[in-house]
């Protein structure tokens, strides 16, 4: 079956088209801008492959239904494209941010779930209001073809309430659904997938700390398969820190901002979301530009590359509080899969926990996972690139075909 994967985010749509046959991507493409004078769209036909071509158009992309049509004009096409018939896409499943309470796993999308995405929305309004569009457009393009939404949620459902409760008054609770959800769901679970399969033992028996660096940050505690724990909140902002994100601070800092520097509340969110993690403390959110500025003696660089590992050393050593046995961590996304020194900051001093990274292996470039433990270290530490394209691919196909 061949599955368009969408990832529709407020003014860019991200797409994959996969053969699942063979995992194979045949096309990935990103139309960015949308709803800016010059929009930008650029596909990549069979990327990676000595076929690969890439195509880029400038254009005035007002909205998610033009650039969508614009990438389907690129990859169905009798003579060029790389599917001669939009018949050919057997599905196309779609990344949805919240699913709130209401998703445990991805379904077939029905009026009934569009409509528990739109209740979601307080949950996640700049996310699922673009998600929906994108839903809105694929239907729209492709009527009749199955729609699977993927949400970013589900896999931490299986979270207690002990560990998902926030201590506030319970009625928030119940009349605002206000409790901890996670998100990065599908990567935590692709990599831990990937995981138990090199540990060579059923997932349902693993014991997992997964470590998601990128722009956005965030760690799960996974019992036996299940998600019982995860860094990221209500709202993508709590937790570890992340690129532009704080993660944890003193909730008491809102009121400190208000009453002492006139700030509303919509200036201290915005603060906390994109002005702050490692952008705050350095000025640079981007993890190389960090490691260049180190090297040339900025304290400030310095100290966010530390507090971001500290960071990340205490949840992993919280996880371990929380799981008893580790049989691994596993690091993913651009900084856990490519920055050899922030894992090796992450993990240090855990020796006496069982983890023994051994510094010549961490140091290898690999395209694929990378072991990175000692022999001897109790718990193994893998480096596992995340795949969430290919991940809602496999999630789509088995939704649709299982029995
Ligand atoms: P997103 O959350 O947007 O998907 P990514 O998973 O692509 O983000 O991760 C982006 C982060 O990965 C950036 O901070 C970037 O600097 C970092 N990164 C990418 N390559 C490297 C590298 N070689 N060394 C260190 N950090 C890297």
């Amino acid at each position: 079956m061949k599955i368009l994967v969408i990832n529709s985010g407020s003014s860019s749509i991200k797409y994959q088209l996969l053969d699942m046959e063979d995992e194979s991507v045949l096309v990935s493409g990103l139309v960015e801008r949308i709803g800016e004078e010059k929009g930008d769209l650029t596909n990549k036909a069979f990327p990676g492959t000595d076929r690969e071509v890439v195509t880029e158009i400038v254009h005035p992309i007002p909205d998610h239904s033009t650039g969508m049509r614009l990438a389907i004009e690129l990859i169905v096409d009798p003579d060029k494209g790389v599917i001669k018939d939009k018949g050919e896409i057997g599905a196309v499943g779609h990344r949805v941010v919240h699913g709130g309470e209401d998703f445990h796993e991805p379904i077939a999308i029905t009026d009934e779930v569009i409509a528990a995405i739109k209740a979601n929305v307080p949950l996640a309004p700049l996310h699922n209001p673009a998600n929906l569009d994108g839903i809105r457009v694929a239907m729209e393009l492709f009527p009749g073809v199955p729609q699977v939404a993927v949400f970013d949620t589900a896999f931490h459902q299986t979270i207690p309430p002990h560990a998902y409760m926030y201590a506030l008054p319970y009625e928030l609770y119940e009349k605002d659904r206000v409790r901890r959800y996670g998100f990065h769901g599908t990567s935590h679970k692709f990599v831990a997938g990937e995981c138990a399969r090199l540990l060579e033992k059923p997932f349902g028996q693993c014991n997992l700390i997964t470590v998601h660096l990128g722009n956005g940050c965030s760690m799960t505690a996974i019992k036996n398969g299940r998600s019982v724990d995860t860094s990221l909140g209500m709202t993508p902002l709590e937790g570890l820190v992340m690129g532009t994100r704080s993660g944890d601070v003193d909730p008491a800092i809102h009121a400190f901002l208000a009453r002492n520097k006139g700030m509303d509340i919509d200036a201290i969110d915005a603060m906390l979301n994109k002005d702050s993690g490692l952008k705050g403390l350095c000025g640079m959110n981007d993890m190389r530009d960090i490691h260049a500025a180190i090297e040339q003696g900025d304290e400030k660089a310095s100290l966010a590359f530390n507090v971001q590992t500290y960071r990340n050393r205490k949840y992993i050593g919280a996880y371990m509080a929380v799981l008893g046995r580790v049989d691994a961590i596993v690091f993913t996304a651009g900084i856990g899969e490519n920055d050899t020194v922030g894992r090796l900051e992450s993990t240090r001093g855990l020796e006496s926990f069982g983890v023994k990274i051994d510094e010549v292996a961490n140091a290898r470039r690999a395209a694929g996972p990378l072991k990175i433990s000692t022999d001897d270290s109790t718990v193994v530490v893998w480096v596992i690139p995340t795949n969430e394209e290919l991940a809602i691919g496999r999630e789509t196909e088995h939704i649709l075909t299982r029995k």
